[in-house]
């Protein structure tokens, strides 16, 4: 038994059984195809982990929104979320997929309803069929009897147009009558569990029963994808194991209202991390509060930085870089990270396609002659900068071998040009060794 089949889960009254684990100790969980013309992606059935991630446009600006969209799916994001809230979005979601399809970006586009979901999807047909896939919240489709008529409306479009649903349950918008079923029940009990377990329970209750209701009208359960979002790291944590030892859906990973800046990249990373490690999660989004016009691919970049840094999936050559002290003597060396590190991310669209395996590429750049050459031989391409009172010389090292030293003023272009002829013989398609590294 390896770790991961002793984990158990954290919420009162459940048993303390193994985790199901799957083939390289995923849970086990059924694919989900979202599709849009010849752009398949599938989320769960042991696929590697899906980046996904949402726009801020108002998308009844079909341009602005697919420019956007644009941006996100250059920056890897594999699916994109957009926000169809009335009437104007919705009529401006189809417009928005052929403007996508015109602009060649086969990205699939996941509408995100509240409230008057059930009344956009039956009036806008052209939008719901525009649509890959459509996120339905439980929590705010109606109340009451309207709340399932409400609900199997959106399941029965999703039928109709066979597109598949996520059931996305969020703490801030959790069902109120569940919860309250929920809080009788737990007053009953013998020794009734604290209030934060019994808003844990309601969550995996709302997103379970919600699933098992879809099912019940009609939607196959190979179209179903489950997330339940909270903001709190620990609960976000126990909520996800719990759903992955209850259900087989494929789970939508994310720390709702993470934040900003490092705060939401360090909550976000800290709770997807550990669920990720123990097999859960078939995609994530990260959901960063941009800057005021800040980058909104940035939430993409950190999505696959958590992937990527944790070995479950490569898409850029990442930078090793040390990270300074007092015997670097100028800002050259962060200067030459930081520019590396953009001109590969860059480059990337068109090696993806040219230079299979370049994603799993290591760059060192490193600011001395303590680390700097040790680092250096460990990745495909290293270069050790001078530190204070060092010889203003920098020692190039290419598959551990030291092979140039460069010096002068023109380091940094001489040094790319190092990375891209290495990429050019060692990732073109028929080179014998490409893919390593
Ligand atoms: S490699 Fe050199 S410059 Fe970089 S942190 Fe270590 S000692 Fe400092």
């Amino acid at each position: 038994m390896n770790d991961r089949t002793s984990l158990t889960t954290a919420l009162p009254g459940a048993a303390c059984e193994p985790m199901p684990v799957g083939a390289f100790g995923r849970r086990r969980a059924r694919a989900v195809t979202v599709r849009w013309a010849d752009n398949e992606v599938i989320v769960g059935g042991h696929r590697p982990v899906v980046v996904q991630s949402m726009t801020n446009t108002d998308t009844a600006d079909a341009i602005g929104t697919a420019i956007q969209v644009k941006e996100l799916a250059r920056a890897g994001s594999e699916l994109v979320r957009v926000t169809v809230n009335t009437p104007a979005a919705a009529e401006a979601v189809a417009p928005l997929r052929e403007q996508l399809d015109r602009m060649g970006v086969s990205v699939p586009l996941v509408g995100d309803f509240h409230y008057n979901g059930h009344k956009l999807l039956t009036q806008y047909p052209d939008c719901a069929q525009a649509l890959s896939k459509y996120r339905i919240n439980p929590g705010n489709v109606g109340s009451g009897a309207r709340r399932d008529d409400n609900f199997a409306q959106m399941i029965e479009v999703a039928c109709r147009y066979d597109k598949p649903v996520r059931i996305g349950v969020n703490w801030g918008s959790l069902d109120q009558s569940l919860l309250a079923r929920l809080m009788d029940e737990n007053s009953s009990r013998a020794q009734p569990w604290d209030a934060q377990a019994v808003m844990r329970e309601a969550l995996v209750t709302s997103a379970i029963e919600s699933a098992q209701l879809a099912e019940s009208v009609g939607l196959r359960g190979d179209a179903i994808v489950l997330s339940a979002k909270v903001s709190n790291v620990q609960d976000l944590i126990a909520v996800y194991r719990e759903l992955g030892r209850r259900c087989d859906y494929p789970l939508h990973l994310g720390l709702t209202e993470a934040g900003m800046g490092s705060k939401g990249i360090v909550a976000s990373t800290a709770a997807m991390a550990v669920l990720l490690q123990e097999g859960i999660g078939d995609t994530i989004r990260v959901s960063l509060t941009p800057e005021p016009n800040g980058d909104r691919s940035r939430e993409v970049v950190v999505a696959q930085e958590i992937l990527q840094t944790m070995g479950l999936r490569a898409f850029a050559p990442l930078v090793i870089a040390c990270p300074g002290c007092g015997r670097t003597s100028s800002t050259f060396f962060q200067e030459l990270a930081a520019s590396i590190q953009t001109y590969l991310r860059d480059r990337m669209p068109v090696w993806r396609a040219s230079y299979p395996g370049v994603e799993a590429m290591q760059v060192a750049v490193m600011g001395c002659v303590v680390n700097g050459p040790g680092e250096s031989k460990h990745a495909n391409i290293g270069i050790s900068l001078p530190g204070a009172d060092e010889a203003p010389v920098a020692p190039v090292f290419v598959d551990g071998r030291r092979t140039v030293t460069l010096k002068g003023d023109r380091i940094a272009e001489e040094f790319q040009a190092i990375v891209d002829d290495y990429v050019k013989r060692k990732y073109a398609v028929g080179t014998a060794t490409a893919g390593e590294g």
